[in-house]
């Protein structure tokens, strides 16, 4: 396959000015991703500082409730932060130092990946600014808060739909305007390569502690690996070491809004078309004449009309499933969890256990899924009281 290409997806689709950037981020990760003190920090801080490896939980309740298969939760709720954002933050802040970088900027939906970027900045000493939709900020006013409690500046973006893909756009733009001292540590795998490649790199380690926990404690690989897609970085990762294993089913749960025969969703595979946006060839969410549509899902995280290269290939190939779940199912979801099982998950990871209840009936007790609970809900919980006509601020 060509470099840097998923198929037909992928590349790198820049300015000039931004070509020299994403070369020195190419060479040193080629430099260091093989590095064993590299690999070794790396691992260090996953461990003491993320609290890795995250538990792989049976969830008999749930398991015992629906009546089909086993179903097992991968914990990245229980990272430090909350999401598993942080396992691609800490390797790209890294490979910042030892390029002699000494700031960092990136994009933020929800907030997670900003707040997940602010933390491992001030833990390493690092300059961090942050953009992120306006529209974003008066929706997650506590995670502004916190990205500026740890020191991290934080710039609302007025651009657009003042949304994440505004964010994004914006980032690569003061890149372009600050590339000596800067990385951009980007959030998902997206983007021009190799970003795709290095933030699926570091978010593997969720599939390969999945097969490791999977063999120790049902000596076998699970049937079904299911998760959330936004630009798909978590999905990638819970994928990923499972991609050779052609009997395991990869099913990626995207934000179908109020429904993918409407216009308010974010169902990047179900509706959108190739295109090239963000530096990459993907599918996205376009209107008639090629322009980005505006999109919308309840959950902040997964409202971006674009999908990672690597999973438009996978769809192309028909290794993974991509189905479309509703506002209205993942809330459900948020719901059945917190209440079966005791773990509020995140309404982005909440699409994922939606689509699991509907697979593990169909499923024997035999067989075995692992869900991959991305992030928690505690961020969650005004806008799902809000959308269930409660509010907690009244
Ligand atoms: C950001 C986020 C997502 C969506 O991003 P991916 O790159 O698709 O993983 C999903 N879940 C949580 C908890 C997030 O914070």
């Amino acid at each position: 396959m060509e470099k840097g290409r998923f198929g037909v997806h992928g590349g790198q689709y820049i300015p000039e000015i931004l070509m020299n950037a994403v070369h020195e981020v190419e060479e040193a990760y080629n430099k260091y991703k093989d590095d064993p003190d590299f690999n070794r920090e790396l691992e260090e801080l996953y461990n003491e500082y993320t609290g890795r490896p995250s538990r792989l939980y049976y969830a008999k309740r749930m398991t015992e409730d629906l009546g089909g298969a086993k179903i097992y939760l991968k914990r990245e709720d229980l990272n430090h932060t909350g999401s598993h954002k942080i396992n691609n933050v800490i390797g790209q802040m890294l490979l910042a130092k030892r390029m002699g970088k000494t700031r960092v900027i990136a994009e933020t939906g929800a907030g997670q990946h900003g707040v997940a970027t602010a933390t491992v900045a001030a833990m390493m000493g690092m300059e961090c600014e942050i953009f992120m939709g306006k529209h974003d900020c008066e929706r997650q006013a506590l995670n502004v808060y916190r990205m500026r409690l740890l020191g991290a500046k934080v710039h609302p973006v007025e651009s657009g739909t003042k949304t994440l893909k505004d964010a994004v756009s914006e980032t690569f733009r003061e890149w372009t305007s600050r590339i000596k001292d800067t990385h951009y540590v980007l959030g998902s795998v997206m983007g021009p390569y190799p970003f795709p490649n290095i933030v699926r790199d570091f978010q593997a380690v969720i599939s390969k502690e999945i097969k490791m926990q999977m063999m120790e404690k049902e000596g076998r690989l699970p049937d079904a690996v299911i998760a959330c897609v936004g630009g798909g970085s978590n999905a990638i990762g819970a994928f990923y070491h499972f991609i050779d294993d052609a009997q395991v089913r990869l099913i990626g749960c995207e934000a179908a809004g109020r429904g993918i025969d409407t216009l308010e969703t974010a169902a990047t595979i179900n509706t959108g078309k190739l295109g090239i946006f963000h530096g990459m060839k993907s599918y996205f969410c376009q209107d008639e004449y090629g322009q980005i549509a505006p999109v919308y899902s309840i959950s902040a995280g997964l409202d971006y009309p674009g999908i990672g290269p690597e999973h438009a290939h996978l769809h192309d190939i028909g290794r993974a499933e991509y189905v479309p779940v509703t506002d209205e199912q993942a809330v459900e979801a948020f719901e059945y969890l917190s209440r079966i099982e005791g773990i509020i998950p995140a309404i982005e990871s909440a699409h994922a256990i939606a689509h699991a209840i509907h697979v593990a009936k169909e499923m024997s007790k035999d067989q075995i899924i692992v869900v991959n609970i991305s992030g928690r809900g505690d961020k969650d919980c005004a806008a799902i009281a809000r959308y269930r006509g409660e509010d907690l601020y009244e």
